[in-house]
């Protein structure tokens, strides 16, 4: 018997990822192209790579899945505002994928779907409830509480990256000041590290961390200063929420325990004891596949099977 598969897609501002999971979340196929610009390229790429997967596939394609970047509104069923992306602002996503995606599909945001791919199939895999943190450029969330995705009233919950953690800080793109994003995310770690040397050779997070790692103080106290702003983001995660997990993905997390000691530090002040106690703080274990995973195992219990 052909096993069933889920497709996948996540959009970001950079990269159009996509994939296809078996049952145990397992990638059996995955792919990138650059993301189109425009919406009329970027339809008719998703159309060309739905072709390419369902030709490929090893076995029936019974759902798709897609995590867009943006704010997506559950009942206009389309990105409101998108910051990486956009031309999907208020684009009608449905009717425009339903000419050529001729399974049951489900939208939802980029950062959610990540977390629900922990959730299923990665380092969240058990968990009852969790919040996964993805610093990178940015801070993506999402969050599952009592087994399942919690996507608030409108759909736009989970928007961790963008609480206040410092609000004399500096202004963040959604317009706010101090968020958690512009204080702890990658090139906040530059900016510092720039502004307290005046060096402008280091341009981005994984020079500083070289720079950190052979003992420059500027290095060490910029990775620091983010590290503290993420455990105070945690902190007030796990106050609000009393999760059993907080997993934390993207790429600053290569930096390790020198981001994530002084962050889980933070957390423990910042937050009532016995949550933080409760609460295990790990490493995310899907990296950027975590997107298209989720996409894909999102559409596939709409589809009717329990992965
Ligand atoms: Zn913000």
């Amino acid at each position: 018997m052909t096993p069933s598969l889920d497709a996948g897609f996540d959009l970001g501002g950079t990269r159009l990822k996509f994939g296809l999971i078996d049952r145990q979340g397992r990638l059996v196929l995955k792919g990138q192209v650059p993301s189109p610009g425009s919406m009329d390229e970027l339809l008719s790429v998703l159309r060309e790579v739905w072709g390419r997967i369902k030709r490929d596939a090893p076995g029936k394609v019974r759902s798709c899945g897609f995590g867009f970047a943006g704010f997506y509104s559950r009942r206009q069923r389309r990105i409101l505002q998108s910051p990486n992306y956009p031309s999907l602002d208020g684009f009608p996503l449905v009717p425009a994928l339903r000419k050529f995606i001729d399974v049951p599909f489900r939208i939802d945001n980029d950062a959610n779907m990540a977390a629900f791919g922990e959730f299923r199939h990665g380092a969240g895999r058990g968990a009852r409830s969790l919040v996964l943190l993805t610093v990178g450029t940015g801070i993506g969330s999402g969050i599952i509480l009592d087994g399942k995705l919690w996507q608030g009233e409108g759909g736009f919950a989970g928007e961790i990256g963008h609480i206040t953690v410092n609000p004399d800080g500096e202004v963040c793109k959604c317009g706010a000041r101090g968020c958690l994003e512009t204080e702890a995310a990658a090139p906040r770690i530059v900016r510092r590290y720039q502004e307290m040397t005046g060096a402008r050779d280091a341009t981005d997070s994984k020079e500083i961390f070289r720079r950190a790692r052979s003992g420059d103080a500027a290095a060490i106290e910029s990775f620091r200063k983010s590290a503290a702003y993420l455990g105070i983001g945690m902190g007030i995660v796990i106050n609000l929420l009393n999760p059993e997990k907080i997993l934390i993905g993207g790429g600053v997390v290569s930096a390790g325990r020198m981001l994530m000691e002084p962050a889980v530090q933070e957390a423990r002040r910042r937050s009532n004891a016995p949550a933080f106690a409760g609460c295990r703080i790990e490493k995310a274990s899907l990296g950027n596949d975590a997107g298209l995973i989720g996409a894909a195992a999102w559409a596939g219990i709409e589809a009717g099977g329990r992965a």
